[in-house]
């Protein structure tokens, strides 16, 4: 009997420690988000929505696709969008430096009154990914026509990314004619390439290194304001992109004699790979809920009571997190670095054993796991010297370093999303896929990946996908958004 009632006990003051852990979870959470940093006096500034909505749309109809194999190439659409701007801003071609980086990047220069000062810089690209041609008579309207209908502007670049360059410059055009100058050096950089090399950010990075130039804070396109797709967060959260996980794909190889299917050796090149396919997929890289859990920090005072609870007491719940979250690709990819076989070659003819097989293999590195950390966890996993591996050239970048988030260049990103969507949870988040922003480590630290504009599950879809479209009024808020936040971050203070 005494034993019952110690377990109770001790059951109670369990349950006891767990609401006490979540319920300063929720305050720590709220206190942070109602923290917000004061904006900069600047006049009072709304977008001429349709005006901008026009300059979005000629944009759209210039197509600066960027093709795996370079020779499909049109420079000529570079320069005729390069043009378009010049006549779209002169105020920003009047007052800042301009100069064309490698091929057909864009860097601008607006100097600040105090030049002692780390300058600041906001990103974009100018490229798209192709249409697919299987897929065109899915859109609603063609994806380069920039159509401006049902309250959208349609085409490729609206979400991916020629919104934020064009909202961009429309938001220092009109800093311009409203006499502000910032404090701090600003600038604007434009990658031409970003969907298949990046080449373009990294000679805009190259050049400013070899100028002595070190950034006080960047920022590119990434996390967005998303509209219910954070799993156990009901409505609007703002995912300011604080790390970028790394990319590795390696050719996984076997030589073994080659001969008649008739006579099979006990092994050969083909079982050989497939053994060690096999072994890779079994033994995954282990998953990290730590990865995730500033997010949820964050997102705290809105996440469900289920959440809340879990995510304020790892230490007993981590385990069943991790469960759940390894449970679909999308969330697994978030605490882990994943694997995938997706080449598999090998063999002629269906009676000949082949001499070679081989596959590749492509990793997607959480920041932490280094490309070689990734490269000897894969050597004891396969355990078999037959089985030979190396880089696909070119196709190699660690993860990223994970930028702060105690800092004024975040505080002002979150802040300035408030004052458009009004007390939006914001939280770190690492992005899955690629960007420019990974080039600049080089020269800051303060690297982030945030579009102003919302978008749900069916507009993700849509990125790189069929009608790609963004609505006139959300890319208002976006002109606005840089206008309010360029002055917050070129100030003396940062
Ligand atoms: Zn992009």
């Amino acid at each position: 009997m005494q034993i019952v009632g110690l377990i109770l006990a001790l059951l109670l003051i369990l349950v006891a420690f767990v609401f006490i852990r979540t319920f300063l979870f929720i305050r720590k959470a709220s206190l942070e988000n109602g923290s917000d940093l004061p904006g900069v006096d600047v006049p009072e500034f709304h977008a001429d929505r349709d005006a901008a909505a026009k300059h979005l749309s000629e944009v759209i109809q210039i197509e600066t696709i960027s093709h795996e194999d370079p020779t499909e190439n049109v420079p000529e659409n570079f320069e005729k969008l390069h043009k378009l701007l010049a006549k779209n801003y002169p105020l920003v071609y009047k007052t800042l430096k301009h100069e064309v980086v490698g091929d057909a990047s864009l860097l601008f220069t607006w100097p600040g009154k105090d030049l002692s000062l780390d300058p600041v810089l906001l990103a974009a690209h100018q490229d798209v990914v192709p249409a697919e041609g299987s897929s065109l008579s899915q859109w609603t309207y063609p994806p380069f026509s920039g159509k401006i209908a049902e309250g959208f502007i349609w085409g490729r670049g609206t979400l991916d990314i020629k919104s934020q360059l064009v909202s961009l410059l429309e938001s220092v055009e009109a800093l311009i004619a409203n006499g502000y100058q910032p404090e701090r050096t600003v600038m604007l950089g434009f990658g031409s390439d970003e969907e298949v090399m990046g080449v373009g950010a990294k000679a805009i990075v190259a050049l400013l290194q070899k100028r002595g130039v070190h950034l006080a804070a960047m920022v590119d396109e990434g996390g967005s304001v998303y509209d219910g797709l954070i799993p156990g967060v009901k409505g609007l959260t703002g995912a300011i992109g604080v790390a970028e996980k790394g990319y590795l794909s390696l050719r996984v190889w076997v030589d073994d004699h080659a001969g008649h299917s008739s006579t099979p050796a006990e092994s050969t090149a083909t079982s050989t790979l497939i053994r060690a396919l096999n072994r890779i997929v079994d033994h995954p890289y282990p998953a990290k809920v730590s990865m995730i859990s500033p997010m949820f920090e964050k997102y705290g005072a809105v996440a469900s009571p289920v959440m809340q609870m879990a995510f304020g007491n790892l230490w007993l719940f981590g385990g069943v997190i991790k469960k759940i979250l390894l449970k679909s690709g999308e969330t697994a990819a978030t605490i882990r670095t994943t694997t995938a076989v997706t080449i598999l070659r090998g063999g002629v003819k269906d009676n000949i054993i082949p001499g070679h097989a081989e596959a590749v293999v492509n990793f997607r590195l959480l920041p932490g796991d280094t490309i070689a950390y990734v490269c000897d966890r894969l050597r004891k996993v396969i355990a078999d010297d037959r089985v030979q591996f190396e880089p696909v050239r070119g196709n190699a970048w660690e993860a990223s370093p994970v930028s702060p988030i105690d800092c004024d260049p975040y505080r002002h990103l979150a802040s300035t999303a408030r004052e458009f969507f009004p007390d939006l949870p914001c939280a770190p988040y690492i992005m899955l896929g690629g960007s420019d922003a990974r080039n600049y480590y080089a020269i800051c630290e303060n690297v982030y990946r945030f579009s102003p504009y919302s978008m749900n599950d069916e507009d993700l879809g849509r990125v790189h996908g069929v009608n790609e479209r963004l609505s006139v009024e959300a890319f208002g808020v976006m002109v606005d958004y840089f206008y309010r936040l360029i002055p917050r971050w070129s100030q003396k203070e940062l």
